[in-house]
């Protein structure tokens, strides 16, 4: 009889880096990749962007809401970034790790700081544009911001290199097949980790 092959625990992995270093980009072409990774929908007091999908991209709350959602403590993390609230709704993630699922945040400094204290097994990852230049490039020919929102984030851009030092990986976004190979690379090998696994199949092994 064939044996069943070890199950790994879901992990939480957190992506952060600059607005504009290809977070975005990088998460989508890990989903592609991991078929066993789902995306955490945040929810966001921010308008939608044009192509952005209410329950894809972003559950969209007025502050209302939102503020409800902090009373009932439904948030893992919750920050304002950018003039806007945004959270890791909680029950979600919880969810998707029971089911097995590893689960993707693409969360900023300060809400990856929250998940580490709440999750210490979570794996942080930072991602930047291979240099200011390129990130200003980038984040202008992506077209979906306004001047002043433009502005505001290239200068919280330095602001949140500074908390790089409390993430376990650095993926610098030069070209995009690199970065991803170097980012799948990372969520491999932290699934082998001997912790992440469930005991029981690990016995099955020598058996
Ligand atoms: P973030 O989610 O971090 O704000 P995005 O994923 O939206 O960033 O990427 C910002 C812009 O840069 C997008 O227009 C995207 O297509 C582009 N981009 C992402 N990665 C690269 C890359 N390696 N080389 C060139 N352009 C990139
Ligand atoms: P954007 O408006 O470009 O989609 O996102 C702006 C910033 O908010 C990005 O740095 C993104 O990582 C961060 N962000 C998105 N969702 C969440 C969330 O649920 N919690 C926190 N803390 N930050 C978030």
């Amino acid at each position: 009889m064939q044996s069943e092959p070890v199950k790994a625990r879901g992990m939480v992995v957190v992506m952060s880096g600059p607005s504009g270093a290809g977070k975005g980009t990088l998460s989508r072409a890990l989903l592609r990749a991991f078929p066993r990774m789902r995306f955490s929908v945040s929810a966001t007091t921010r308008p939608p962007r044009p192509h952005e999908e209410p329950g894809r991209d972003y559950i969209f709350l007025s502050e209302d809401a939102f503020h409800r959602m902090q009373g009932e403590d439904a948030f893992l993390e919750w920050a304002e970034v950018y003039g806007n609230l945004y959270g890791t709704p909680r029950s979600e993630v919880d969810r998707l790790l029971e089911e097995g699922y590893d689960v993707l945040l693409d969360i900023d400094t300060n809400g990856a700081m929250q998940v580490r204290s709440r999750c210490p097994q979570a794996v942080l990852v930072f991602v930047v544009a291979p240099s200011m230049e390129e990130l200003k490039r980038r984040l202008r020919g992506r077209g979906t911001e306004s001047t002043a929102s433009l502005k505001r984030r290239l200068a919280e851009a330095r602001l949140h290199m500074a908390l790089i030092g409390h993430y376990d990986y650095v993926v610098v976004n030069d070209g995009l097949d690199e970065a991803f190979q170097r980012l799948s690379a990372i969520i491999t090998a932290e699934r082998c980790r001997v912790s992440r696994q469930d005991p029981e199949s690990l016995m099955r092994l020598s058996r």
